[in-house]
């Protein structure tokens, strides 16, 4: 398909060879740090004594690449300690499910709970339903979401998920189950986070795989009772330690302010965290790092490695308020490992030519430029909105994405190295261009 719309051949002839992305990588920095932290830390719960270490590993692993004010920066948090998941039909036909509980779910005695299912289509199918409906019933919340190349089905079926549990507990329900947010067809269940509004009690809230979802709709749409043994039994515990981990390359004039670039060190704990989000962390340091080898950039570079961004952006907040210094730019990776594709920037008018030689650097590769503006993402998020800060977006392919998310199977196997060097290469362009700006203009 890439080859429809081809540019005159003269042009052609003109042009630059394409940038293409050698087979090996330059260096192996970024696969060095998935590895590692998958291989050496494994999965690190916000606010877990594994996120802690991963910490510790981060510290160690920047000071031994050469970075520079290496510091953990300790918070905090109020975390999701997991206990026992299990959900079973018992009626009309008795079957096991693949379960496990949301993020600050309510609990289930340790015997486990049973109740009549009410099955809802859709999010707005639960909100229409009467309030007390659902007293001493399991609210079963379906959806369906489907891949896309840029992920946009997460922000609207993702709903279900953040949002879905707060309302089925508004109208009584005794716990609620949701189908996963995600796209594949595995018998795995996809955790993440879900809130609860103000003064509303938290039930248990689960998710189940999405071929168990399938057979719940099937054995609702049989008409018969459906019920269904839920046992969720992990607590919500306030006080938990979490922290950031923040380094410097510094630049060649300290004066002028640093362009920061982001991931988060915390993962679920149901896999590694292998594309969420220790590919992002390998990415953005790997191409930090990388820049300096034309020469020390004029900006600092500085990566903030945030904790505890799967439980609320708790990393992005504490950063946001510990670094009142201005800063100049802000990017971060977060999406996975796949290929670079879309480029979207936020620059002031006045840094028009900047963001025009960011999109012809990317262009070279085959990364298009979007028609959106960029916001960052939830480590910068707040900088960015304190600060009114530039900011890029590389766009991954997120096709797969939503396959392996908060699933048993975010592991190191499913990275492709081509892919994971193919971002460096696209982040490294950009920080080249970025982190050399003798200004770059709040967007205010
Ligand atoms: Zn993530």
């Amino acid at each position: 398909m890439r080859n429809l719309v081809r540019p005159a051949i003269a042009v052609l002839a003109a042009a630059p060879c394409a940038l293409s992305v050698p087979a090996k990588a330059a260096d192996s920095v970024a696969w060095d740090i998935v590895a590692g932290l998958t291989t050496e830390v494994g999965q690190r719960l916000a606010g877990s004594e594994a996120e802690s270490r991963a910490r510790d590993w981060g510290a160690e692993k920047l000071k031994a690449l050469g970075f520079r004010n290496v510091r953990i920066e300790p918070f905090p948090i109020r975390g999701y300690v997991r206990g026992i998941d299990k959900a079973r039909i018992i009626a009309p036909v008795p079957q096991a499910l693949a379960v496990t509980a949301l993020g600050y779910s309510g609990a289930t005695p340790d015997k486990g709970i049973e109740g009549e299912v009410v099955y809802f289509p859709t999010l707005a199918a639960l909100k229409a339903a009467p309030d007390g409906s659902l007293t001493g019933r399991i609210a079963f919340i379906d959806h369906a979401m489907r891949a896309a190349q840029d992920g946009s089905g997460y922000g609207p079926y993702g709903q279900v998920r953040r949002e879905g549990p707060g309302v089925a507990a508004r109208k009584g329900a005794l716990a609620v189950v949701i189908r996963s947010v995600g796209t594949d067809s595995h018998r795995n269940p996809h955790t993440g986070v879900t809130s609860w509004p103000e003064g509303v009690k938290p039930i248990p809230a689960g998710a189940v795989s999405n071929p168990d979802a399938d057979l719940i709709a099937r054995l609702a749409g049989m008409g018969k009772p459906l019920r269904l043994a839920l046992t969720l039994t992990g607590k919500t515990v306030d006080g938990l330690p979490s922290g950031n981990v923040v380094a410097d390359l510094p630049g060649r004039d300290p004066a002028l302010p640093p362009v920061l670039v982001g991931c988060h060190l915390d993962s679920w704990d149901l896999g590694t965290g292998a594309i969420d989000d220790a590919s992002g962390c390998a990415i953005v340091t790997a191409a930090a790092l990388r820049t300096q080898v034309q020469g020390q950039t004029l900006r600092t570079i500085r990566v903030l490695w945030a904790g505890s961004e799967e439980i609320g952006g708790f990393g992005g907040e504490a950063y946001a308020k510990a670094h009142a210094e201005p800063h100049a730019l802000a990017m971060e990776s977060d999406f996975g490992a796949d290929r670079v594709w879309r480029v979207q920037t936020k620059f002031a008018p006045a840094d028009k030519a900047l963001a025009d030689r960011i999109v012809a650097a990317l262009g070279v590769m085959g990364v298009v430029a979007g028609r959106g503006s960029a916001n960052g993402g939830t480590d910068v998020e707040p900088v960015i909105a304190k600060q009114k800060l530039a900011v890029v977006d590389l766009g991954q392919d997120g096709t797969h994405y939503f396959d392996l998310h908060h699933t048993p199977d975010d592991t190191l196997d499913k990275v492709d190295p081509a892919a994971l060097e193919q971002n460096v290469v696209a982040w490294t362009q950009v920080l080249a261009i970025v982190a050399n700006a003798d200004s770059i203009a709040s967007t205010e």
